[in-house]
């Protein structure tokens, strides 16, 4: 039996140790926490210059949420999402997020699709006053969802005239590697960041070993599943028990949104943990194989490089790909099975 709770975060840290070894001086961890993009985000981060690089790298967390937001009313999405057709220039970011939205959706044939937004609102996931759509409405809006009608021209967007986007599903990864950068520009070497469950490190702990990662649960998100071992990567999880509401008919709706037919993705996966360098591939990743289900992630993780899986299907069984092996670590009395090449 499938069994949800209530937490909106997915992954947590472990943190453990702080030896003084290759942080570039000081051992002693500095943090911030921020609450941006509608999640609580924690950074940490070792060596003589951490301070200063997390005041930055807060700074810059603002400014892509000021550039992203769906509700700030001169946020380019929002310029975007009232622009009748017309092209709207938009910041690097917003242009480099909308492009690369449209090469994932491309890659994933479609399922992840940032049109869905008046589907996503539909249903109450923005606002939190949730409700089961009728069929007829829901069939009038996925008319306008089509990924592939967005075009970029440099900074110039142009959406057609009765679509609108939202950039939920990946701008958290993209903000985590901005600030991964950030501090390394600033000569961080260690420091592991969380935006809402979503993790970056930023190389490796500060004794020299990898950061110990935690993934939960998703039949029981206050616990953990697995334990990951990574250094200067992303683990980027996409869930069902994260954001949901159970309807009047006692059924759970959760915030992934199938494209085919505009309903919560229900192709047997519950969750989706994807890790690589690259937090925005991973983000869009996760969001686009909870949609596809396992096998098309399988077939996907076969055809790409770049990037590592956790699947866990709704019949509770954990599947990761091999490139895992040796750095996985299962906690939960699931089953598990590599996938291979
Ligand atoms: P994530 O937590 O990264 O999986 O992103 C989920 C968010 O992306 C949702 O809350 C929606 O705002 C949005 N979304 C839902 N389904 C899709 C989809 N199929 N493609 C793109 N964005 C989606
Ligand atoms: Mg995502």
């Amino acid at each position: 039996m499938k069994r949800f709770f209530a937490v909106f975060s997915v992954i947590i840290l472990v943190l453990t140790g702080c030896a003084d070894k290759g942080t570039g001086g000081s051992a002693q961890a500095k943090s911030r926490s921020v609450f941006a993009m509608d999640t609580y985000m924690e950074l940490k981060a070792y060596g003589d210059n951490a301070d200063a690089a997390l005041d930055r790298a807060v700074s810059r967390i603002n400014e892509i949420e000021a550039e992203l937001s769906v509700t700030l009313p001169d946020s380019d999405i929002s310029r975007l999402n009232t622009s009748g057709g017309e092209p709207v220039e938009v910041s690097r970011d917003c242009a480099w997020l909308i492009s690369n939205a449209v090469k994932y959706g491309g890659m994933t044939g479609g399922a992840l699709d940032i049109t869905l937004y008046p589907v996503v609102k539909e249903w109450g996931f923005t606002t939190g006053e949730y409700k089961i759509p009728d069929d007829a409405r829901l069939t009038e809006l996925l008319s306008n969802v089509d990924y592939s009608a967005v075009s970029v021209n440099d900074k110039e967007v142009t959406l057609p005239e009765n679509a609108e986007v939202d950039l939920g599903a990946l701008a958290k990864g993209f903000t985590s590697s901005q600030v991964a950068a950030i501090l390394k520009e600033d000569d961080v070497r260690s420091g592991i960041v969380s935006l809402g469950g979503n993790v970056q490190a930023i190389g490796s702990k500060p004794d020299g070993s990898d950061w110990r990662v935690s993934v939960r649960d998703p039949f029981a998100p206050e616990t953990d599943m697995c334990i990951v071992e990574i250094s200067d990567m992303a683990v980027i999880t996409s869930g069902n028990y994260e954001r949901y509401f159970t309807g009047e008919d006692g059924k759970n709706y959760w915030h992934i949104i199938d494209p085919a037919d505009g309903y919560p993705a229900d192709n047997g996966l519950v969750s989706v943990t994807v890790i690589g360098a690259d937090g925005l591939m991973c983000d869009a990743l996760s969001t686009a194989l909870f949609v596809a289900g396992k096998d098309s992630a399988a077939d996907l993780w076969r055809e790409e490089g770049g990037f590592e899986l956790i699947l866990v299907t709704d019949d509770a069984e954990i599947f990761y790909t091999e490139g895992l092996e040796g750095k996985f670590t299962n906690v939960s009395s699931m089953t598990t099975e590599v996938i291979s090449r």
